[in-house]
This record gives C-alpha cells, structure tokens and sequence, in this order.
C-alpha cells in the first residue's frame, strides 16, 4: 500500500552529508574542504562589503515592501544579469533576442531550462524521441538529478584526464562528434565544477565548430563569473564566444558565489535566440512560454537577493566596488593555490602538482585516491568529497600547512 510499500529511504545528499559529519568532529584542527562556499582567512563566511551596502539601501528604503515579484522577477536584475553574461553592447541584446527570467539561483535556472528543452526541444521531429543532455564527466552531481527529473535522458562526454589532471580534450571531441546531431550539450563558462580544468580560448573555438556541424544545442552554466578569474569579461568570454558564432543557446546563472549570496536563491535564466529575420518574435513567444512553465512552478522568484544584485548592478559606484570583491576572493583563492602547490613541492610529495595552480576557481581536483580520502578524514579531520575535490576556498594562511603535511602523510 501506499506508501508503507513503495516509498523507499533516498539516500542523503553526499555533500550535505559531508557537512554533517564535519559539524559533528569537535576536532579543533579539523578543516572544511566540502561545500563550495567562499570562506575568509579565518575560515567564515564573508557577506560581501557591497552587498552589505546594498542591504542597507534596502532597509533604509521607505518605499521598500514585501510585494511579489512579476513572474519573470526584477526586471532591473534581469536586464543587468543579460547584460552581465552577453557584454553591455551584445548585438543579441540590442536586437531583442534575449528572455531572461529571474530564478531560483542556479539550481532553478538549470531546472527551468531542463524543462523548457524537454517541453519544446523536439530536434528529430518524434515528441516520443527526446535530445540527449551530453554532460561533462565528471560533473556538478546536480546536473545528472536535475535534467532526469524532467524526462531528458543524459549521457557523459569525457572531460578530465586522470594522467594530466587537466582537460581529455580528444575524448571530449570525439564524444561531442559521435553524440546525435542536435543533441544538448551541457558546458560549464568557467571554473569547472568538480575539476576547476578549462578549456583554453583555442579548444572553445574548436569545440564550438564541432557543436556547429553537429547541430548540437549549447546548454551553458555559468555559476562563477567574476569569481573564477576576478575579471567579468574573461569568465563570460566562453558564452560570448558562442553567440557571436550565432548559436541559439541557453544560459543558467546563480548568483550564489559572486554575490555571496547563497541561500537568497538568485541567479536568472536566458535564452539567446539565433540571429534571424523573426528572432525578436520568436524570443517573445519563447518569453512567453517561461512566464508560463515559471508560473507553475514557483509563481514568482524570491525578492530579497534580486533587490541586493539588482542594486550592486544598476550603481556604477557598487559595481566598481563588487569587482573589487571579487578579486578579494578569487585572489585569495589563487594565493591559496600557490602556496600549496609550493609545500607539496618542498615536501617532496610524490606526485606532480603544477595542476593545483593550473586549476582554476572554487575547486580543485586533487587526484587523490577514494582510500586517501578517506584517511585524511579519519586521521586528520580533514573533510572533502571522496572524488578528491577540495574547495580551496576552506584553506587559508593558518591550516594551510596542517593540510599539506596531511596530504603528504597520506600520499607516502
Ligand atoms: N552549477 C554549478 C556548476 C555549480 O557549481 C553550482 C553551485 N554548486 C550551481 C550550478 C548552482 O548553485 P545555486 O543553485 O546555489 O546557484
């Protein structure tokens, strides 16, 4: 009977899993390599100056009230938020091809998206017939839930190279030029989540002619622009690169780690239509249809972290300010890179560890065995996932060398 008999125990998120048992050590050396979320030298969180700026206007605002949004959010964040991925100046603005819809930070866009392709994503003609989302391997684990849940079957093409630690580029070539045509093809912009490997500026371009010939639909997430590299343009230099080629594509982007604004929920949605004679009419009739799907969904996105953002974007004075954030963190996290990378090498660790430094934004891909993982927790106290990803944002000047010789220890 339902649902005694059918509803069976899901398993526990692994990384809030993970969290959990790091609560629970009372440990005082222990460490927190888990969740990606930016820490400060002092291992806490850190609200952004700007943001704290921006919620100081909104709490001073008279005007200021607890109204719904509209259902496709803040306008003045969308616009900001399109301009913000595209390049202020970006044709595809100015000719209307853009809907943009405010959502549940990154895990909403990335839902939303799902469920429009899945909707009206129809490539071979055959509504029984769906498109393959081609996702990294490995990937955000999310992405696997997100678009299953919406009925679009996945498959992997192969991105990291265990030999180099960097990008299998061949592999992921080859993958993007077997995949049926007009397959989705899920590209991370920057800071590859769990791998934190990129492709360079050349392998976009390459990657972009293959998705060309083949028809494939690129599906972007963009959740650390600005945060990966401190630099705005060059983490959205991926999606503006697809668009100037004229793809018809699809953006997610959380807000969650440039604003630090986590639990607030903001992030947005865009669809980029085709350069066309009817693509404005046909990005309205798109809008529409996300009005729609976002309706029955959530009716309308939360407000408060759209107010934050939407402030921060729309004031050129808290916007110098907000880049001026990011590259505290993303410089604090490089400077973290190097520093371990330089102990492991003075250690004389065995192994290479040039890909620490290589890597880029809130993770790095360690190589560091499933059992070495886990003797790093039950010896040291030293929390990451199993994969051997550690989010460097959770080392800092004080347990940086605790954490090296730990590694060392385990590696030997
Ligand atoms: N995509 C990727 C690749 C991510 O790493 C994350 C955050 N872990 C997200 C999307 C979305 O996160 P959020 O829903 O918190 O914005």
């Amino acid at each position: 009977s339902f649902p005694a008999q059918v509803v069976p125990q899901a398993p526990e998120d692994p990384l809030f899993g993970l969290a959990r048992a790091f609560k629970a050590d009372t440990s005082p050396s222990k460490i927190d390599l888990g969740i990606g979320a930016y820490r400060d030298e002092n291992a806490k969180p850190w609200v952004l100056p700007v943001v704290k700026k921006a919620d100081e206007i909104i709490r001073n605002d008279p005007e200021a009230n607890h109204e719904y949004l509209p259902i496709a959010g803040l306008t003045s964040l969308t616009s900001k938020a399109a301009e913000l991925v595209l390049g202020a100046g970006a044709p595809a603005i100015a000719e209307g091809r853009v809907a943009s819809v405010q959502t549940i930070s990154g895990t909403g866009a990335c839902h939303l998206g799902g469920l429009f392709l899945s909707r009206f994503y129809n490539p071979y003609g055959d509504a029984s017939k769906k498109p393959t989302v081609y996702l990294s391997n490995p990937t955000w684990a999310n992405h696997n839930q997100i678009f299953s849940n919406v009925g679009l079957p996945i498959a992997q093409y192969p991105y990291f190279d265990k030999k180099t630690k960097g990008l299998d580029f061949v592999g992921m070539k080859k993958a993007l030029s077997d995949a049926p045509e007009r397959s989705v093809i899920l590209l991370h912009a920057c800071a590859h989540n769990p791998t934190g490997v990129d492709p360079t500026p050349a392998q976009w371009r390459e990657i972009a002619q293959i998705m060309a010939a083949k028809g494939h639909f690129p599906f972007f997430d963009t959740a650390y622009q600005g945060f990966a590299s401190g630099d705005l343009d060059r983490d959205a230099s991926a999606i503006r690169l697809f668009v100037e080629l004229g793809f018809e594509l699809v953006v997610a982007q959380s807000f969650a780690k440039n604003f630090g604004l986590y639990g607030e929920r903001a992030g947005c949605f865009h669809y980029v239509s085709a350069p066309s004679s009817d693509a404005a009419a046909v990005t309205t009739r798109v809008a529409s249809q996300l009005a729609l799907l976002q309706r029955s969904e959530i009716s309308n996105p939360p407000i408060y972290g759209a107010k934050v953002a939407s402030i921060v974007l729309n004031d050129p004075a808290l916007f110098a300010e907000w880049k001026e954030n990011l590259r505290t963190m993303s410089g604090r996290i490089i400077d973290m890179r190097k520093a371990l990378r330089s102990k492991l090498e003075e250690l004389g660790t065995p192994g290479t560890w040039n890909h620490i430094t290589d890597q880029i934004g809130m993770f790095s891909f360690t190589g560091l065995s499933e059992s070495q993982v886990a003797k790093l927790r039950e010896e040291f106290h030293v929390y990451m996932t199993k994969n051997g990803r550690i989010s460097m944002a959770g080392l800092n000047t004080k347990n940086i060398d605790y954490f090296a010789r730990a590694v060392d220890k385990v590696v030997r």
